[in-house]
């Protein structure tokens, strides 16, 4: 009934709810203006008063005879980002999980690393009005036996049909052996209808003791050497290009590369013999990531996730928390994001509120500003004044003073118009336990 609206209502626009890769997602929201009154709206050094407009999915600015809509009080927030997840990935369960990202304040998600064969079915059901407005990858680039091969051998056989992670190629991932293949990778992917392209970078320090040690199959990642031509090669084709990293080292590999986001904090996980130092990112690292304006995400909530003694997991999480503070204090980007297949970035937020790295204030304002740091830089998203895209939630208890505020959400608006949300469930993917999943 109510996507039927929607569409009657785009097609008088003259828009297509479905576009094709990189298309502008449709901005519905009537000719008809909205007064909002009796709210609180959040900006980036406090929550203020006052009555905002809407009309076309954009706040405009205020126009008499509009309809009143009376929030109750409510503090007005806008809504929040996923930066890591690859749990739309899939048409049979993007329409569910989307439902799971709205009902956690979630519209907009990034996906680094996704199945081509799959992705432009799931694309086609999602950047709608009543859905997540989404971004996709597709395959990363990687190295022979590289990450994220062997993941996808072992995925494979929950299809049914199990298959060595090599045969893949092209679709979940793309090997680059020599400089030769950088440019028709490229090309695949951007026939493929990548948005960005992801990279993996996995113990580059160690790039020539592994990368043809049988021990380290699916723990190992691109050629440092050929690493700069790779981002370069990307940027020239107008992608920006994000990385998968696991030690410090990597961390300064990619910022010395000029990527653009980093997926990881360093050492989510640690091998055996490693030590802090492995992961430990310097004050010169951070003003250099600063400086180039590279996003960091946090993903720490997937060490909880990964089989280790408690005595260890307390390790990472001393380092993730000195990493953090030391980005924070450079004036790094971050961005949340989960990494989290069976949650949301609700469950990332949670882990850094339990972590005590950020007070309520600020873990609510990374999480606001995730949209436009990470995901659409080129949308007016992540804010509530005029010419901002009228996505917000509106709370019943003011989320600065305490983040688990973010749940109560008593009303939803996206592209100006309300949302019906379902309720959240233990996690997005129906029938599953909650927590875990698969790093990419
Ligand atoms: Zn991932």
């Amino acid at each position: 009934m109510k996507t039927a609206m929607w569409a009657a209502l785009a097609a008088a626009a003259g828009l297509a709810l479905v576009g094709p890769a990189g298309a502008q997602t449709p901005r519905a929201g009537g000719p008809e203006t909205i007064r909002f009154t009796g709210a609180q709206w959040w900006t980036p050094q406090g929550f203020a008063g006052g009555d905002r407009y809407v009309r076309g999915g954009v706040f405009v600015a205020p126009t008499k005879g509009a309809r009143v809509v009376d929030l109750a009080g409510a503090f007005v927030v806008p809504a929040f980002g996923e930066a890591h997840n690859h749990n739309l990935d899939t048409p049979e369960l993007a329409k569910s999980v989307s439902d799971q990202y709205l009902a956690n304040g979630v519209f907009y998600v990034k996906n680094p690393n996704s199945r081509a064969a799959f992705t432009p079915a799931a694309r086609a059901l999602l950047n709608r009005p009543d859905t997540v407005d989404a971004k996709f990858s597709m395959g990363g680039l990687t190295a022979e036996g590289g990450h994220p091969i062997r993941l996808y051998g072992f995925l494979s056989r929950f299809s049914g049909k199990e298959q060595p992670g090599e045969a893949f190629e092209g679709d979940a991932f793309h090997v680059i052996r020599t400089a030769a293949d950088i440019e028709p990778a490229l090309g695949k992917l951007q026939a493929q209808g990548a948005e960005f392209v992801k990279t993996y970078l996995l113990h580059s320090e160690q790039y020539d003791a592994r990368k043809d040690d049988k021990a380290h199959y699916g723990m190992r990642g691109l050629d440092p050497k050929l690493y700069p031509a790779i981002v370069k090669a990307a940027h020239r084709r107008g992608l920006k290009v994000s990385v998968h990293i696991e030690t410090a080292a990597d961390f300064r590999l990619a910022v010395a590369s000029g990527v653009d986001e980093i997926n990881h904090l360093p050492g989510y996980m640690w091998a055996s013999s490693d030590t802090a130092q492995t992961y430990t990112i310097t004050p010169a690292d951070a003003h250099a990531a600063a400086r180039a304006g590279v996003v960091v995400v946090t993903t720490t909530v997937v060490t909880n996730g990964i089989n280790l003694p408690p005595a260890r997991k307390a390790q990472i999480k001393a380092v993730q928390t000195a990493n953090l503070r030391l980005l924070q204090a450079a004036g790094v980007k971050l961005a949340i994001g989960s990494d989290n297949y069976m949650q949301t970035s609700r469950s990332e937020i949670e882990n850094l509120a339990a972590m005590k790295v950020f007070d309520d204030a600020t873990l609510l304002r990374l999480w606001v500003e995730t949209p436009k740091v990470s995901i659409f830089p080129n949308r007016k998203v992540s804010c509530l004044d005029r010419g901002c895209e009228a996505d917000f939630l509106a709370l019943s208890a003011d989320p600065t003073k305490d983040i688990a505020a973010t749940k109560a959400i008593k009303a939803a608006w996206k592209d100006g118009a309300p949302l019906t949300l379902v309720p959240v469930q233990g996690s997005v993917i129906p029938g599953a336990p909650g927590g875990g999943g698969h790093v990419h």
